[in-house]
């Protein structure tokens, strides 16, 4: 490698390649452009500062009983999406903005709702900062979903509703795919829906998860 490019890759692309290795490809993640996603996207910039090390094998407190998820579940449910170039994705629980940066690479669009207004004021400031051009942050409770930009091929959600909500079911296209942590308290299974070409709803299960509780307004 050139000195030049040495100076131009960031000091933590070491961490966050040892993070794909160990937590990620370890566990059996493999699509490509997921990996990829996971490796250029700048974990540390979406934490507070004193929240403890970005690229450890957890999640992370970030303010507000919000959590920035570990990495591997993010690479797990953004591999379970299966997210394409020409996709519009809707996130539930937009946080910090990690996840929302991470899949933003892999779609053409990404509208994500947050509850908490600071949340979603910080995460909408810093997601410019770090010059990604393709979200859009809304303040706003997310069990409503956005139907001013339904219908989504992709839905995302980061908190966990005890069922999915029926405005969230109603606006994925047919053809689509919801992938969200179903469930009470903190314990949840991650679920798959998918929407067949005419609209039927198959669903399935992925595991143990344990994200925020979605929050009524
Ligand atoms: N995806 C985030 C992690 C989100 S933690 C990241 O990468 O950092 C879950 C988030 O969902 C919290 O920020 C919480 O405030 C938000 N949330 C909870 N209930 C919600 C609701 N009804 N609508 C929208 N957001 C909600």
């Amino acid at each position: 490698m050139l000195l030049s490019q040495v100076a131009a890759t960031d000091a933590f692309s070491a961490l966050r390649e040892r993070m794909v290795r160990e937590q990620i490809e370890a566990r059996g993640i493999r699509n490509p452009a997921v990996l990829g996603a996971m490796r250029s996207t700048p974990r540390h910039e979406f934490i507070p500062k004193g929240a403890g090390p970005a690229y450890g094998d957890h999640p992370l407190r970030i303010g507000f009983d919000a959590t920035i998820s570990q990495p591997y579940v993010v690479a797990l449910m953004t591999e379970l999406l299966k997210p394409e170039k020409t996709h519009r994705i809707l996130e539930v629980g937009t946080g910090s903005g990690y996840q929302a940066a991470v899949v933003s690479q892999l779609v053409s669009w990404v509208y994500t709702i947050e509850i908490v207004p600071e949340l979603a004021r910080s995460a909408r400031e810093n997601l410019a900062r770090l010059g990604y051009a393709n979200i859009t942050v809304r303040a706003g409770d997310g069990f409503a979903g956005w139907p001013e930009r339904a219908p989504f091929e992709r839905i995302l959600m980061t908190a966990a509703p005890v069922e999915i909500p029926a405005a969230l079911i109603a606006q994925l296209a047919n053809g689509g795919r919801l992938v969200a942590p179903v469930g009470p308290s903190r314990f949840q299974e991650l679920v798959l829906v998918e929407k067949s070409a005419d609209g039927r709803i198959r669903r399935s299960s992925h595991g143990g998860v344990s994200f925020v509780p979605m929050r009524r307004k």
